[in-house]
């Protein structure tokens, strides 16, 4: 079975780990594919529980849980990401798609991460950030013979 998180692996090899508790999250990016996952399978206290305390204010596993399941979840799109293993913050931003109402809403969103005690976290997010110019430097912070690269040279390739 394919991942939820439209990573085209399997689910085994991608988020299945993050949500059974047996790995952490390496980075935000597969911490953000991981709470994809578990919107769509309405897994609460993974949510809940990879939700920055100083941000989830009183929201509730079983809350995260009705969001997840009330939603029909339609395919997500890395627009970039930063963050390894040993930084303590990071970024992903991403276009999740869902129905409401019947029709086809996209979330598009630039969200913050933070590694807490040697985990990753969500802290917060952008709703609509600003576009992403074809010619500035990435937002991933890739560089080429120590130059940044250009968006358009960069990540714009892989965003579909
Ligand atoms: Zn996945
Ligand atoms: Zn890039």
């Amino acid at each position: 079975m394919l991942c939820h998180c439209y990573s085209q692996q399997p689910f085994e090899h991608c988020c299945q780990p993050y949500l059974l508790g047996t790995h952490s999250p390496h980075s935000p990016l597969a911490l953000m594919r991981s709470r994809y996952s578990a919107f769509v399978l309405g897994l609460g206290d993974y949510l809940l529980s990879t939700w920055h305390p100083d941000t989830r204010g009183q929201l509730t596993a079983g809350e995260l849980r009705t969001v997840g399941h009330s939603t029909e979840w339609l395919g997500l799109t890395i627009i970039f990401a930063t963050g390894e293993a040993t930084n303590a913050t990071g970024m992903v931003e991403f276009k999740a798609r869902y129905r409401e109402n019947g029709r086809v809403v996209s979330l598009h969103e630039r969200s913050n991460f933070e590694r807490l005690s040697g985990r990753w976290l969500y802290r917060d997010g952008l709703i609509n950030p600003p576009k992403i110019k074809p010619n500035q430097a990435c937002p991933c912070g890739a560089t080429h013979h120590s130059t940044p690269k250009k968006y358009k040279h960069c990540c714009a390739k892989r965003s579909v």
